[in-house]
């Protein structure tokens, strides 16, 4: 059986709303996602928050070329080492400094300390409650659909 998560993270990798804001954004979702599995996690160090099988591709968030797995794979790998603490990487089409989390992946993917998970959503988060939502957690938001 597969499931579908759909994942919340801030843009910025580093951070991490305070407990008060995490509790109140749990309370905003519980009101659209009724009856729905909520988590949030909370991590000292980062995460790679992936998007599970709707993994397709990566490419350069500059020019748009794509990025040979393998490249991208190493990258990680040597970013994994140091806990996701140093997510810089240059482009090989380009040769342009960026960072791992600003790719362009398909399905979108990040990187966060902070993540909100609902199972089985059903529906996506209209645009107006992102708004909110991004709000209540002081940060703009990524939108992640995981599959596994
Ligand atoms: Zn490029």
């Amino acid at each position: 059986m597969s499931a579908t998560i759909l994942k919340i993270i801030p843009t910025n990798s580093t951070y991490a709303p305070e407990a008060i804001l995490q509790d109140k954004a749990k309370t905003f979702l519980a009101k659209f996602y009724e009856n729905k599995q909520i988590e949030i996690d909370t991590t000292d160090a980062i995460q790679f928050v992936d998007q599970g099988a709707n993994f397709d591709s990566v490419f350069c968030n500059f020019c748009g070329e794509s990025i040979e797995i393998k490249d991208w794979q190493n990258a990680m790998d040597k970013a994994y080492e140091k806990q996701f603490a140093n997510l810089d990487f240059t482009t090989l089409c380009c040769n342009r400094k960026t960072s791992l989390n600003d790719l362009t992946y398909d399905m979108p993917a990040g990187f966060a300390k902070f993540q909100i998970k609902i199972l089985e959503p059903i529906a996506e988060i209209e645009e107006k409650y992102l708004k909110e939502l991004q709000q209540i957690l002081g940060t703009t938001l990524r939108i992640i659909w995981a599959r596994y």
